[in-house]
């Protein structure tokens, strides 16, 4: 009984963090395309709300993810327009040091309420 308990809670604990499932190729892109319309209108997809057009730095070269921070079928499903940095691809511009994003203040809110659930500290900037 004790190995069963074991067992039922292993799997309990893996369902509980696995992260959420892969979408499609159809539904990543209309994740994609209902993104790239909510920045032209400047209303979050998820939220529904007015995100106001933010100056953020740009970050070039490779970033890589944070292995504990969500996936970015999470990212996109839950709190896609939560960062306050831009991607800036791999050769940097040196007079292009920011960019002007919308950014959610409720994807911010959701973004931080995933990371303090699974006590992950939301980094400075992305780790290169
Ligand atoms: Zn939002």
């Amino acid at each position: 009984m004790k190995a069963f308990l074991h067992i039922c809670l292993a799997g309990f604990t893996l369902s509980a963090s696995a992260p959420a499932a892969e979408p499609t190729p159809e539904e990543w892109k209309k994740l994609w395309e209902q993104d790239k319309q909510a920045v032209k209108t400047g209303v979050c997809q998820v939220h529904h709300t007015s995100m106001p057009a933010t100056t953020v730095p740009i970050h070039y070269g490779l970033v890589r993810p944070d292995p504990k921070g969500p996936t970015e079928a999470e990212r996109i499903r839950l709190f896609p327009h939560a960062r306050k940095f831009q991607l800036g691809g791999c050769c940097p511009i040196p007079d292009e040091t920011t960019a002007t994003i919308p950014v959610c203040d409720s994807c911010v809110k959701a973004e931080a309420a995933w990371l303090a659930a699974r006590k992950v500290s939301r980094p400075a900037s992305p780790k290169k």
